[in-house]
This record gives C-alpha cells, structure tokens and sequence, in this order.
C-alpha cells in the first residue's frame, strides 16, 4: 500500500509493482479497493466468464447515490513486458530514474487511474467530501487481450442494476507529443476480411487444364487497397483498408496452387457501418475477380463512434487549457478502447497521458506529466459537479 495516498507517483508505483499481465489481477484491483473502500466507495469485485476464456476480475466503485454521476473508466491490466533483458530497469519495479518513472503499464494505463484517484483523493479533501452527484471507477482487468470478460460484460451489469451513469471519462493514454495535446472525443470502427480465390490446382507447365487463383486475387487486392473509400469527415480521417496477409498454401514452383488467400484490415470514418463496408468488399472482390469463385468473409469488428463537442467535451478542453494552456485537438484516430462499449450508456470522452512508450520495452512517464494529469483531472472534477446547470442532467440510482 503506498505511504501517501495523494501522491500520483507513490500510487502509479504500487500499481506497477503488482503483476497484471493480461488477465491476471495481480493484486492491482485489491490495491484500488483498499484506498477506494476508506473514502467511502462502496466496492464491487466482480469476476466475469464465458466458457473457452479465462476468468477476469473486474472492479466498480462508486461513491454517492444520485445524479449527476462522473465515471472514470480505465484498465489494470497490462501488456507482457516482452524482453525483461532488454529494459533499463525491471519492467514491474516501478524504478524512478531522472524523474521519470519506468515500468510496464506507466502510460497504458496505471499512471492514469493513479492520477485520477490522487485528483479524487485531493478533490475529497478539499470539499469534506462529494457536495453532489456520484463519482464512480469502472476499472476491468482485461482490455489489452480479447475485451469478452472486461467492459462490455460490467455495462451489462450496471444495466440489470439500473445503475445510471450520466457521464464518462477514460483515461487511456490519448496525448501524442505534449501532454494535453489531443482528447479524443470517438475512434474509428475496424472490420477484418478475409478473402479466398478457389481456382484449380495442376502443372505449371499445362497451365490451361488449371486454373490459377493468384493473378485473380492480386487484382482483388490492388483493387481493394486502391479504390478510395471516402475522404474523411469533419471529425475523422480517411477509412483505411490494408491488405496485411497473402497466403498461397503451395510449396512447389511447379504446381499451380487451388487456393490463394489474403487478409485485410479495414479502420473505418462515420460514413460507414459494418454492413456497407461488408457489402462493398463484396461488390470490388466479384468485380475484380471477373467471374472466378470468391469466397469472403468478415470477422473481428467494432463500431465507429463519435461524442459530439458539447459541453461534456468542453470541460474536458478546459481544464486542459487551464492548467497547461493548451488548446487540445479533438482527434478519433488511432486503436480502438474500450470507450467503444460505454458510449451506448452515456457522453464519453478520452484524455491521459502521452502514449509514445505504450507496449514498448522501457515503457515510462516523466513524473512532471503524472502531477500535470493530475491537476488536470481535479480542475475536471471539480468543474463537472460545481457546474450550475449540469449537463448531462442528473440521475443515478442509489446502491
Ligand atoms: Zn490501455
């Protein structure tokens, strides 16, 4: 347990120390509950299943019983750490070196929740407590691995307990170059495809009693990967389509293979949804393919979304500008979050930490940023429950 519980720094560096890797627990949620459960939070350990998947453990807290209800949304667990070898400090011994601490899950995403929970331990004291509203931590142990047992599963949770939440913040790690230099206010959708040419195997020198699938699938490919899809939108960049693998199951340079397979990638804007997209990647295969058999197939998607700039947004800007006197970009490029999931339940938006080391071997966060975060995040609490007219309105149910 860290010695001071405001300290951003102290609570990122307990949080590290405890072994998360994606979907163990590694007592990063028990460390949460024991610092939540005295301020008064009531906690909730839940552990999610489905057969074929490991067990998860998930945590949500909330403190206060009606609206309006802030939610911080974030992920203990972490990616593996890769070469330990490799890292100039051990990747979970948290090692402060030239104020920068080093650490697997510093940026993505244990420096956020650290700082989030210092802004809520500060805002606390400073007020003798909540004056208003709820504050909640949605914290899901599995984000960075298949997403089945983590967020999706703890909404649906909350919506059998008709437990409202009027607002969201997550706080992965958006910022680029500086930090506060990007909110990110949606993300785009992503689909794979799956494309496979049957033609017939046989000699490769009695090509005419075969029938080669490959020259037919490169013409698929070059006319997928080059045919443009839209030019972007007001808040969002072009939709991508890369091809990411070919696979012709053939060893021989003699034989005439019968299948040739490519996959594809495809992040799409706001002007797509899963079936248009499905349904163009079939109209370009069949017309490229010129009569030969195409077998297509999608898999693996998740929706684009977008949180308008409103007031929700708004507060979030400012208490950027306040405290670091920049004007961040409201972007929605980039992965995908779990935001993707809490946007059916309410506004959400996207701010934290600069994501430059995320994944990486030395994964770090100058301590400098974690106090910036920090003061950011408080200006944003205390802005979104001192509001006069709160938007979103005020709701919740009691637990
Ligand atoms: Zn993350």
């Amino acid at each position: 347990m860290p010695t001071d519980l405001a300290n951003p720094v102290e609570l990122a560096q307990a949080l590290i120390r405890c072994k998360s890797v994606t979907p163990t627990e590694g007592g990063a949620q028990t460390l949460l509950e024991g610092v939540l459960k005295p301020l008064g939070f009531t906690c909730h350990r839940l552990t999610m299943r489905e057969p074929g998947t490991p067990d998860v453990e998930n945590l949500y807290a909330r403190l206060g019983s009606d609206g309006p209800h802030l939610c911080f949304a974030g992920h203990t667990d972490v990616v593996n750490a890769g070469d330990e070898a490799a890292w100039s400090h051990p990747p979970f011994a948290a090692v402060i070196e030239d104020n920068i601490l080093f650490g697997r899950g510093a940026v993505d995403m244990k420096g956020g929740i650290a700082c989030f929970l210092a802004a809520t331990i500060a805002h606390l004291k400073e007020n003798g407590g909540l004056t208003r509203g709820s504050l909640s931590f949605l914290i899901t142990g599995d984000e960075e691995s298949v997403a089945i047992n983590g967020t999706r599963k703890l909404l649906q949770w909350l919506k059998s307990r008709e437990e409202r939440i009027d607002a969201c913040l997550v706080g992965e790690p958006t910022s680029a170059d500086t930090l506060g230099d990007e909110i990110k206010i949606g993300r785009r959708g992503y689909l794979n495809a799956t494309v496979i040419v049957e033609g017939k195997q046989g000699h490769s020198a009695y090509g005419e009693k075969a029938d080669n699938p490959i020259p037919k699938l490169a013409r698929i490919i070059d006319r997928l990967a080059s045919a443009p899809l839209d030019n972007g939108t007001r808040h969002f960049q072009k939709t991508s389509l890369e091809p990411t693998i070919i696979s012709v199951p053939n060893t021989a340079t003699n034989v005439i293979p019968g299948t040739a397979r490519a996959n594809f990638n495809i992040r799409y804007n706001d002007l797509h949804n899963r079936q248009s997209l499905e349904a163009w990647v079939r109209d370009q295969c069949h017309a490229a393919a010129k009569g030969a058999k195409v077998n297509v197939s999608f898999e693996g998607s998740g929706d684009v979304f977008l949180t308008e700039p409103g007031p929700f947004v708004q507060l979030m800007s400012s208490a950027v500008q306040t405290i670091t006197g920049r004007q961040a970009a409201l972007t929605t490029n980039g992965g995908t979050s779990d935001a993707r999931f809490i946007k059916d339940l309410c506004p959400v938006v996207e701010f934290g930490l600069r994501n430059a080391t995320a994944h990486q071997i030395d994964e770090r966060v100058p301590i400098a940023d974690l106090m910036t975060l920090t003061a950011i995040y408080r200006r944003f609490i205390a802005d979104f429950f001192t509001r006069p007219d709160s938007e979103p309105k005020a709701g919740g149910k009691a637990l």
